[in-house]
C-alpha cells in the first residue's frame, strides 16, 4: 500500500486519474491486515481498490466531479465500499468522471482532465475515465465505475483492460449518487477477466436498502473459467458492424470472432432491428431521470450554496446555475422537456415504448443464444478536445453499449487488439444475471 501510493504520487500528475486518494486511512486499514494475516479465502485482503467518485465514501470526499458537491463529506459508505471493506480491500482513493457520469470522456468533469495512460493526447474515455485510466496505468489492480450508457464498458475499451456492466439489480446501487436509477449500475474495471469474477463476487448480492436490488443468487463467478466454451452459441447481430464502425475495428472484431470459432463457439449472424433507436431513446430516458434525480441539489440540504442570495428563489436558481456545468444543464433542460406535460407523451412515453421494444430483440436472440458479441466503441480512443463541443458526435459513441442499460442486461468489454496503436475492446452482452457465461467467453479468449 506504501508503494501503491508512492506510485501514485509520483506518477498520476501525468494521468490524473485520481481527484484525492487516502492515504493515512489506507495506511491504517493495511497494518490492520499485517497485523491480522491473512486468511486464504480472503483472496482480495490487502490489496487496493480505486472507488468512482460517484459512490459515496464516509468521511472521505466524494463530489461526483460537480461543483455543486464541492466539499462533500458523505457520512455513510456505499453498500459496494462496505463490502470491498469487509473484504478487506484496501480504498486508495477516489477517482475522475465526466460530471455526475454524464460524458463519454471524463472531459466535463468539473476539476481535471485525464489523460489516456496509452497516449497522453487521446481520452480516456468516460464516464468511468479515472477508474480505467488508474487499472490501465498499473496504479491499482482493480477499480470500481458505474455504468448508465457504457461508462465502465467504453473507458474498459479504450483503455485496453476488462470492464463489466452487471445485471440491472445484481449489485446495490445504495451510495451510488443518482444519475439515471433505471439504468445505472455499479461494476468492475481490472486488468483481466478473472480479477473481475473475483471483484464482482465481493460487491454483489440483494441489499434491502436498494429496492431494485435482486435476491437472485449469486454464482462464485471464477467458476468454470477453465478455457472451455465448446458448443457456446454467440450471436453477432449485423447492427453492431454497420457503417460508422471504423473499419480496423469491423476486422479486429471478426479476428475476435474466429478466435471465440476456434475454441469451439459457433457465430450467427442476427438482426437487433430496433438498434438504430437506442441513442434517442437513451438520451430521453436517462435526461429524464437526470432532471428528477437532480432536483435535490437545491442549495439548501447538502453541497454547494450561492453568496449574497435574498430570497429562497435566488437560492435555487443561483446555486444551481453555478455548481452545476454545462453538459448536466443541458440534460435537466432536455429531461425537463420530455417530461412536461404536453411533451410526455410524445416523447417520454414513446421512448419507454421504443425500450420495451429494445429489450425484446435481445431476449428474442438470446432465447437461442448464450451470448451477443459486437465491438464495444465504433473507433478507439479519440483526441482530448476533439468532441466536447459536439455533443451530438458524442452521444454518437455510445451507440453500441447504450442497449444493454436499457434492457438491463449484463455486458462486459474484453481487450481484442490494437488499432492505430490504441486497444480496443469486444463487447459481450448476456442473458439476465448470467454474468458467468461472459466471463467465461471473456477467460477462454483473453
Ligand atoms: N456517455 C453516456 C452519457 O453521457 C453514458 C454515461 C454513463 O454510462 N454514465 O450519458
Amino acid at each position: 500500500i506504501q508503494g501503491t501510493l508512492a506510485n501514485i504520487h509520483a506518477q498520476d500528475g501525468d494521468i490524473k486519474a485520481f481527484l484525492r486518494t487516502d492515504d493515512e486511512r489506507a495506511l491504517e486499514k493495511a497494518a490492520q491486515v499485517d497485523k491480522d494475516g491473512i486468511n486464504p479465502q480472503d483472496v482480495l485482503s490487502g490489496l487496493p481498490v480505486a472507488i468512482k467518485d460517484n459512490i459515496v465514501t464516509k468521511g472521505l470526499i466524494t463530489t461526483a466531479a460537480s461543483k455543486i458537491l464541492d466539499n462533500f463529506k458523505p457520512i455513510y459508505d456505499a453498500t459496494v465500499v462496505q463490502k470491498l471493506n469487509d473484504a478487506k480491500m484496501i480504498t486508495i482513493g477516489k477517482t475522475n468522471l465526466d460530471e455526475f457520469a454524464m460524458g463519454s470522456s471524463t472531459e466535463t468533469s468539473a476539476y481535471q482532465m485525464t489523460s489516456n495512460p496509452w497516449d497522453h493526447t487521446k481520452v480516456p474515455g468516460g464516464s468511468s475515465g479515472g477508474s480505467a485510466a488508474a487499472v490501465a496505468a498499473g496504479f491499482v489492480p482493480a477499480a470500481l465505475g458505474t455504468d448508465t450508457g457504457g461508462s465502465i464498458r467504453q473507458p474498459a475499451a479504450f483503455n485496453g483492460i476488462v470492464g463489466m456492466k452487471p445485471t440491472y439489480g445484481r449489485v446495490s446501487r445504495w451510495g451510488a449518487i443518482a444519475f439515471a436509477s433505471s439504468l445505472d449500475q455499479i461494476g468492475t474495471l481490472t486488468r483481466g477477466v478473472y480479477d473481475n469474477a473475483l471483484l464482482l463476487n465481493a460487491i454483489s448480492g440483494l441489499d434491502t436498502k436498494d429496492s431494485t436490488s435482486s435476491g437472485n443468487p449469486v454464482p462464485d463467478f471464477t467458476a468454470n473459467l477453465n478455457g472451455d466454451i465448446k458448443g457456446m452459441k454467440i450471436a453477432m447481430p449485423k447492427e453492431y458492424l454497420q457503417e460508422g464502425v471504423q473499419p480496423e475495428v469491423k476486422a479486429a472484431i471478426l479476428k475476435a470472432a474466429d478466435t471465440l470459432r476456434s475454441l469451439g463457439a459457433t457465430i450467427d449472424e442476427v438482426s437487433l432491428p430496433h438498434t438504430q433507436y437506442a441513442v434517442p431513446t437513451y438520451y430521453i430516458i436517462a435526461s429524464s431521470e437526470a432532471s428528477s434525480n437532480l432536483q435535490r441539489y437545491d442549495g439548501i440540504r447538502y453541497g454547494y450554496r450561492a453568496k449574497d442570495v435574498k430570497t429562497l428563489e435566488d437560492v435555487y436558481v443561483k446555486s444551481r446555475s453555478e455548481g452545476f456545468g454545462d453538459e448536466v444543464k443541458r440534460r435537466i433542460m432536455l429531461g425537463t422537456f420530455s417530461l412536461s406535460a404536453g411533451y410526455y407523451d410524445a416523447y417520454f412515453k414513446k421512448a419507454a415504448q421504443v425500450r420495451t421494444l429494445i429489450k425484446q430483440d435481445f431476449d428474442d436472440i438470446l432465447k437461442d443464444h448464450d451470448l451477443i458479441m459486437g465491438p464495444t466503441t465504433p473507433t478507439p480512443a479519440f483526441g482530448i478536445g476533439e468532441k466536447v463541443s459536439d455533443p451530438v458526435t458524442m452521444y454518437m459513441n455510445d451507440i453500441l453499449t447504450i442497449s444493454a442499460n436499457l434492457a438491463g442486461n449484463p455486458s462486459a468489454s474484453i481487450p481484442a487488439g490494437f488499432v492505430d496503436g490504441l486497444p480496443i475492446g469486444m463487447q459481450l452482452i448476456g442473458k439476465p444475471f448470467a454474468e458467468n457465461t461472459i466471463y467465461r467467453a471473456g477467460f477462454a479468449f483473453e
